[in-house]
């Protein structure tokens, strides 16, 4: 099939790299010209592991191609993908300029049958807006051809996306009851048949549901982190370990052990946003979202707690003390520095006069951007960029673990303890024992596990 895909970054780019796999053909198109040429280059923008060799592999085989060409990429594909972003206005709410803008586009050049496939996570009702655009679009042309906007959600992770698309564990696709909702139901069908050979895994809704479900998902997965994180934070004061009590609670089926980590906080593109933009959108129905008002709340609370249990343990002046920082990145496995964590953490330290060394293996680069946007050219000059984990170790008082990825979590302690000035732990993942780190000679803080003994 014909495809093309608005919007070239994370989800975009994972969508039409793996459905060039299946065999369609794919064009992807971007605004950003520098993405483009980066991509037609043969470099990729982000990491993301498995992406580079899917997306060479396609290029070369002529089935994926990048282009800031709106005319001839509006009339390349049947299934028009609207994969922008949609980021949070101030009051919340999402940001729907992105969405339009491409909706304008389809509209301003298409002739013949297109369905119109929203992938971005839009509030319920956007479907409508596209259409009225696209509409809005083919009369000022006086053009008839007819079209049909379908919701299908991504649900992929970041750090598994490739992974996550290839072997969905749910395909979600809202269509309207109109003959030409049938006509896009009947193409998305074909272009999800390879996903569905084992067994049926898309769910078919209407589309204000398919909208809604996409919110529903991370807005009960924030629910789990902040619920999680809260109790940690009670078994710190009661002197509990959560990481025990996360195994008694998941052995439970009905709860499941799954996305029950207490920890720093939860960050990235889509959650602080998406349960944002859920909030806004009972608002407008007169209704609050008590339970995500406090989910939120938790989690910026939490992004704040490492930070506070250093100034409990070092006092609020750390001026002359420097830190290491182990992971940037707001979950292992990505070079995205969205809300993370470890920007908050780092900034607390700084604002109380300490310095960092700072490390993670795939966003350096990321951090020194983000954290330049983040600081002071002052705050900045007491930042230093290692170049490995032991690095960043050199004359630290602590080291603090900020994202969990897989090469911090068996580290040399012999090596650490030599390297740091103090044997002194802060763990905000929850990555080591409490107990074994005591018997190698540790200082250990993790996130609710100040156990009585
Ligand atoms: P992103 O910021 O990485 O990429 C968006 C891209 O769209 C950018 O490259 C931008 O230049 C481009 N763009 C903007 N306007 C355009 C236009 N008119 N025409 C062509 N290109 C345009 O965003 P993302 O992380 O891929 O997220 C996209 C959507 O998918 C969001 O709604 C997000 O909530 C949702 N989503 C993201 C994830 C994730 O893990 N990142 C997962 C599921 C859903």
């Amino acid at each position: 099939m014909n495809i093309t895909i608005i919007g070239t970054g994370y989800v975009g780019l994972v969508t039409g790299a793996c459905l060039a796999e299946l065999g369609n053909h794919v064009v992807c198109l971007d605004i950003d010209q520098f993405k483009i040429k980066l991509l037609n280059s043969g470099a990729i923008p982000i990491h993301e592991p498995g992406l580079e060799e899917v997306v060479a592999r396609n290029r070369d085989a002529g089935r994926l191609h990048f282009s800031t060409d709106v005319v001839a990429s509006v009339a390349h594909g049947e299934l028009q993908f609207i994969a922008v972003g949609t980021p949070p206005n101030e009051d919340g709410s999402a940001d729907l300029q992105y969405v339009l803008a491409a909706a304008r586009n389809i509209g301003r050049h298409m002739v013949g049958f297109k369905v119109i496939v929203d992938k971005s996570t839009v509030p319920v009702g956007t479907a409508d807006r596209v259409k009225a655009c696209v509409q809005a679009e083919l009369d000022a042309r006086g053009e008839r051809a007819a079209f049909s906007v379908v919701s299908n959600p991504e649900f992929l992770k970041e750090g598994a996306a490739v992974e996550d698309f290839m072997r969905p564990d749910r395909i979600v696709i809202g269509c309207d009851a109109t003959p030409e909702g049938e006509r896009a139901r009947n193409l998305m069908r074909k272009l999800y048949s390879p996903f569905n050979r084992n067994h049926e895994r898309t769910f078919w809704m209407d589309v204000r549901s398919a909208e809604f479900t996409k919110y529903a998902a991370n807005a009960m997965l924030a629910t789990r982190i902040s619920f999680m994180n809260e109790l940690a934070n009670l078994a710190d004061q009661v002197g509990a370990d959560i990481e025990a009590v996360r195994y008694g609670i998941g052995s439970d089926p009905r709860i499941g052990h799954s996305f029950l980590y207490a920890g720093a906080g939860y960050g990235g593109s889509c959650f602080p946003k998406d349960v944002q933009a859920l909030e806004r959108t009972a608002r407008e129905y007169d209704q609050e979202l008590l339970i995500l008002r406090a989910v939120e709340q938790v989690n910026h609370k939490q992004k704040l707690v490492l930070g506070l249990k250093i100034a409990k343990r070092f006092g609020h002046d750390l001026r002359g003390k420097h830190f290491a920082v182990w992971g940037l990145a707001f979950k292992p496995n990505t070079d995205d520095m969205r809300e993370a964590p470890a920007r908050v953490l780092i900034k607390q330290l700084l604002d109380d006069g300490a310095s960092v060394a700072v490390y993670d293996p795939v966003a350096m680069k990321e951090a020194r951007r983000v954290l330049a946007l983040d600081l002071s050219a002052g705050d900045m000059a007491r930042v230093r960029f290692a170049v490995s984990p032991m690095d960043a170790l050199t004359d630290a008082e602590a080291l603090v673990i900020v994202t969990e990825w897989k090469a911090f979590r068996s580290p040399d302690f012999e090596r650490i303890k030599l390297a740091l000035k103090q044997a002194i732990v802060f763990d905000g993942r929850n990555l080591f024992r409490p107990d074994l780190m005591a018997e190698a000679g540790f200082e250990y803080h993790g996130i609710g596990r100040s156990i009585l003994t």
